[in-house]
């Protein structure tokens, strides 16, 4: 019997969310999270998809998890007792969510000490997240440390982006000197995305040209030419491009200077401002599409106009990601909004059948877990649902990665 259970890590600053699934046919064994890590009560929901657990549905528990070791330790102790333990000789590898891999990684890479001190020097580029990623390998080897740790990374996918797109146009010593460039994030996503919309439509996926819009708390587009990424619209880091729950995106670089000169903001203030309270939050004190399309409907003229701005930036990176392609045979929606939130994909492709987009609303209005078409039939161009799965796209490439 060849081992082909991946764990997948995925660590946040104080969360930790995991999935246990069999590559020998692609299924989920278990799943949960454990949040508020280190914050007092802390809480575990774990979801047990096979065996004598899953009948019982999901466990929730609430208690003092001190760090990540704890709170792997917990998930440990969880998967055990429905006899998925760690121990188990069918556990191939880790897989871990690693957000930044600046230019040096653009594989999944198995992690050893040196990659972890390369995964370290990034933390610069996501202080936010990089520190968490390394936490959750560090913890894994620990617990594990015959196991091969193999990091996924989020920029990985946009690496192909070319030169002219990925450069800043600002002196080239400078941004060489502080690694300023595009590199892109959701890369995991937009790469199973791009290639389940040419699954959906029948054809490889090197003869397809999509739009992808990952559209969750964080939002980003990618333009994808034949299964390779050749522009995205996050950048140094995840706050470019789109407006999104807490996030402003594209803003003129000289409103920080303004709030610096003229408000006496500090760095951190700015960077927390447009970060965490901006974006969809910003402009109309939610941060929940569900929330902003609910007081929209009833005549709120604050979330009327959030949603109108973040239906326009869509708009302009559909428009100009075809102008980036040329030639564009789909747009794809995904992640929490884009899977669900029909009125965001109708309003989004409203007036663009210049560009070959029209909806067919019964389509639209289905709500369904599977990838589907919502395009009407004269359209040229496809429009695709497409529910994300980046956890079982970290499994794929880890196993592939450790049974070559
Ligand atoms: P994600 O980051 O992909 O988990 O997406 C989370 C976001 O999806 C939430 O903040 C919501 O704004 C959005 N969302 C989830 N369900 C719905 C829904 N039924 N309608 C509109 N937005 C939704």
């Amino acid at each position: 019997m060849t081992a082909s259970r991946i764990l997948v890590l995925n660590s946040g600053s104080s969360s930790l969310k995991y999935q246990l699934l069999d590559m020998a046919d692609s299924s989920r064994l278990a799943g949960g999270l454990v949040e508020r890590i280190g914050e007092g009560t802390s809480r575990l929901v774990h979801e047990p998809l096979t065996g004598p657990g899953a009948a019982g549905g999901k466990r929730e528990r609430t208690g003092a998890v001190a760090d990540h070791e704890a709170a792997l330790r917990v998930v440990a102790a969880e998967l055990a007792a429905d006899g998925l333990g760690l121990d188990s000789p069918e556990l191939a590898a880790v897989g871990h969510r690693v957000v930044h891999g600046g230019t040096r990684f653009t594989r999944p890479t198995v992690v050893d000490d040196e990659v972890l001190a390369e995964i370290r020097s990034l933390i610069p580029l996501a202080p936010l997240h990089n520190p968490a990623n390394v936490t959750g390998i560090e913890v894994a080897r620990s617990l594990r440390a015959d196991l091969p740790q193999v990091a996924v990374f989020d920029t990985a996918f946009h690496a192909t982006v070319p030169e002219y797109a990925a450069r800043y146009a600002i002196d080239a010593e400078t941004a060489q000197k502080y690694s300023i460039r595009r590199y892109g994030f959701h890369g995991t996503s937009h790469s199973y995305v791009s290639r389940a919309t040419a699954a959906l439509l029948g054809r490889p996926v090197e003869d397809v040209n999509v739009i992808v819009l990952h559209l969750g708390n964080g939002a980003s587009a990618s333009a994808v030419r034949g299964g390779v990424c050749v522009e995205t619209s996050m950048g140094l880091t995840p706050l470019e491009g789109l407006v999104m729950g807490t996030r402003s995106g594209d803003l003129d670089p000289a409103v920080i200077f303004h709030l610096s000169r003229v408000g006496g903001l500090s760095v951190d203030e700015i960077d927390s401002l447009l970060n965490k309270k901006s974006g969809l939050l910003g402009m109309c004190g939610d941060n929940d599409m569900r929330e902003v399309l609910r007081r929209a409907g009833e005549g709120d003229e604050a979330a009327s106009t959030a949603f109108a701005a973040y239906v326009h930036r869509l708009k302009k990176y559909i428009g100009a990601y075809s102008a980036v392609l040329g030639r564009v045979d789909a747009v794809t929606f995904t992640a929490g909004v884009g899977e669900n939130a029909h009125q965001v994909r109708e309003a989004a492709v409203d007036g663009l059948s210049e560009l070959g987009l029209a909806l067919d609303p019964e389509a639209n209005a289905v709500r369904s877990a599977q990838p589907r078409v919502i395009s009407a039939a004269h359209a040229r161009v496809a429009v695709a649902v497409v529910p994300t799965d980046e956890e079982l796209e970290i499994a794929a490439q880890v196993y592939a990665l450790v049974t070559q």
